[in-house]
């Protein structure tokens, strides 16, 4: 994208950001490198220090001209000074966790969240010598009473997995500065469609670019969106050489993902308002989260934070749900059952309560009673698509006839 163009609104960004015709061959999208070694002008250094104006690529692991172009783009999206990507969702958020905290210091987390975080700072990190708070993070009391002299990092999630329950990015980075720690934020659910966190005075967002920035389900990414300082430090660091980087055919797919991401973001919000509305009206559904609906307890916190409540909902029912999470795998005929979110196609999957705090979560006392409030025995957890929404409501009024 041409420097004038840098005051561009959203669409404009996320289709030109990053890109530029290949000055070779004037091809318009972008090109796919593979190519994992650089041929140099002249010899350099052997390490990752040597990259500069000169040489921007000497081997892809360092550095790659294809996951730059997403780096750049995803940048643009975030109103970041710089991004970085990585392999997958898991390893941008270790590269920020393993990047910032070392042994003897504190972090401070979301105690409820996607289930691979929790379960890293629950078991990875103490082993390193790094003490770690759960709390809930949509409680700033519980968070600054969790907060101690060691604290170096608070991480959140908003909406976080599986039960949309929202924290006050705004509020906790001015409890983060008073502290002098920095608060990072999983942006996975909302994407910068929705929320811009560093503009909320977060230090780092992290996506899984797995979900709604690829959007279609065929590629893991991840990336880490900051400063350049910070973020520089994470690529000597995580990118060099702990080497879980973005392959670039994946790259290149998730670039073409998020050429489109404000149009899909625009029609995962219709359909899952009009999902969640059809969900809230029936006999047998008991409880609907949806961050776009009044209902919601925190729907003015969204409509304060959010600029498009996403495509996900979380609903409880009346009778069983292990055993319509059964009858769903078989008879669902547009929604897949299967996890993860943010595809063109919907998914759903049963998420329940004993089973997520015995496998990741572990909470007792007030924070199960707080996460109780909200999911009850377990909820469905509905990632709703690009398909027609009323398809969508019939095949699920189909499975919960029998409900
Ligand atoms: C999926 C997900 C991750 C992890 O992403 P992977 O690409 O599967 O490693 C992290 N955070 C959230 C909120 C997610 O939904």
């Amino acid at each position: 994208m041409k420097k004038s163009n840098r005051q561009a609104g959203l669409r404009t960004t996320a289709i030109h950001a990053g890109e530029a015709p290949d000055p070779a061959t004037g091809a318009s999208a972008p090109n796919l490198v593979m190519s994992t070694t650089y041929v140099l002008d002249k010899p350099l250094g052997f390490s990752a220090q040597d990259l500069g104006d000169e040489a921007p690529f000497i081997y892809t692991r360092w550095g790659n001209p294809t996951v730059r172009q997403l780096e750049d783009k995803l940048a643009a999206l975030e109103g970041a000074e710089a991004g970085l990507c990585f392999a997958s969702g898991m390893a941008a958020s270790a590269a920020v966790l393993l990047g910032v905290l070392g042994a003897g210091d504190h972090l401070v987390v979301s105690d409820t969240n996607y289930a691979g975080t929790a379960e890293l700072v629950r078991k990875t990190l103490p082993r390193l010598g790094i003490a770690v708070t759960p709390v809930d993070a949509s409680d700033l009391a519980a968070v600054k009473a969790a907060l101690r002299p060691e604290t170096r990092l608070i991480w959140t999630e908003t909406p976080a997995n599986p039960i949309l329950r929202l924290s006050d990015i705004a509020a906790l980075a001015t409890l983060a500065q008073k502290a002098g720690v920095k608060l990072a934020v999983d942006s996975t659910f909302a994407t910068p469609v929705a929320t811009r966190p560093l503009d909320l005075g977060a230090d780092f967002v992290v996506h899984a670019l797995t979900k709604y920035v690829g959007g279609h389900g065929d590629a893991l990414g991840g990336a880490v969106l900051g400063r350049k300082a910070d973020l520089d430090a994470l690529h000597l660091e995580a990118t060099v050489h702990h080497g879980g980087v973005l392959s670039p055919f994946n790259a290149w797919l998730i670039l073409r993902g998020a050429a489109t991401l404000p149009l899909r973001m625009a029609a995962h919000e219709a359909g899952a308002l009009e999902v969640a509305r059809f969900l809230e009206g029936h006999a047998k559904v008991a409880k609907v989260l949806y961050p776009g609906l009044p209902s919601h307890p925190q729907h003015d916190l969204a409509k304060r934070q959010m600029t498009n409540f996403s495509g996900m909902i979380a609903f409880q029912v009346t009778g069983d749900g292990p055993a319509l999470a059964a009858r769903m795998a078989e008879s669902l005929e547009i929604v897949h059952y299967a996890v993860s979110l943010g595809h063109h196609r919907s998914l759903i999957y049963w998420i329940g309560t004993d089973d997520l705090m015995a496998s990741s979560f572990a909470l007792e006392g007030t924070q199960l009673a707080a996460y109780r409030a909200f999911a009850g025995d377990g909820v469905f957890r509905l990632s709703v698509g690009l398909e027609d929404p009323p398809d969508l409501c019939r095949d699920l009024a189909g499975v919960l006839a029998g409900a």
